[in-house]
């Protein structure tokens, strides 16, 4: 009887210890697709032409501290076929958008059952326009970010503009708002479930996360560090601020995943979230 009792107590503080050092549950969104076009367009290397679609992946993070979402997608203002009233000629008619209002992070957090207000940390990974782009719908939120990216928003590199990739007016009315300027790594809770990991290169303040479930286990958030798996196959993604970087945090991350035996969710593919997406994982 008495060995039962210490082991119902080992237990219970077994399973303390994994409440305390995990999140709840973690949703796979997307705000939308982007496409269809040629896979050459995003990855200049990629040996043959196709066509592909890909899916602009934002993550809802439930934990006993608070709510967190990860990246905001792409701005409500191009919900439903408008495009244009917010992004250049350019950039709709290569990326073809197909967000619908109801795609948008707000509505995503409704239908789970939470509201905007209960969002307690914004991380954004990066200041593109298919990450950044609802941060402003998060006043009252911390906004985890690399400090280096808040600089990279708001004057992107000359050679970086003509893609369209930064929207001012995406945050330029979220200057004010609490932001948790990182530099580096950031344990957001202090009980490592929600790790920001520091891989630049696709932009200079670029971040990804990794959560740990308590049944899913650790999964890999890499958001534009890494695409798709076709980036795996040593085709580099277009669009980087440093190519030299980004291989850096492909390798970083690509060990990570082999150490802790984490997948890797990738930001845009369209494999992973056909199969994966559009759920909870707790
Ligand atoms: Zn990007
Ligand atoms: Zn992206």
């Amino acid at each position: 009887m008495k060995k039962l009792g210490i082991f119902a107590a080992a237990l219970a503080a077994l399973c303390l210890a994994t409440t305390a050092a995990s999140a709840q549950k973690l949703y796979w969104a997307a705000s939308g697709q982007f496409g269809p076009f040629n896979i050459q367009g995003l990855i200049p290397t990629y040996p043959e032409a196709r066509d592909i679609k890909i899916p602009i992946n934002m993550w809802i993070i439930d934990h006993p501290l608070g709510l967190v979402v990860f990246d905001t997608g792409n701005n409500v203002a191009i919900s439903d076929g408008n495009c244009t009233s917010h992004w250049s000629q350019g950039s709709c008619d290569f990326l073809k958008p197909s967000q619908t209002r109801d795609d948008v992070i707000d509505r995503y957090l409704e239908r789970l059952g939470y509201s905007v207000d209960q969002v307690k940390v914004v991380i954004t990974s990066h200041s593109h326009l298919d990450h950044i782009a609802n941060i402003e719908m998060f006043p009252n939120a911390i906004h985890a970010l690399q400090k280096k990216e808040i600089y990279q928003a708001w004057w992107p590199e000359k050679f970086q503009r003509p893609s369209g990739a930064h929207i001012m007016a995406d945050y330029d009315d979220a200057r004010d708002f609490n932001y948790l300027m990182l530099e580096g790594d950031y344990d957001l809770f202090g009980d490592g479930a929600i790790q920001i990991i520091s891989t630049p290169g696709h932009t200079l303040g670029h971040q990804s996360v990794k959560v740990k479930l308590p049944n899913t286990g650790t999964v890999l958030l890499s958001q534009d560090a890494i695409w798709m798996e076709e980036n795996l196959e040593g085709h580099p993604a277009g669009l980087n601020y440093s190519v030299l970087d980004y291989f850096k945090s492909v390798d970083r991350l690509t060990m990570m995943r082999d150490l802790e035996n984490a997948p890797l969710w990738f930001g845009h593919s369209i494999k992973q979230y056909e199969s994966m997406g559009e759920k909870w994982y707790d």
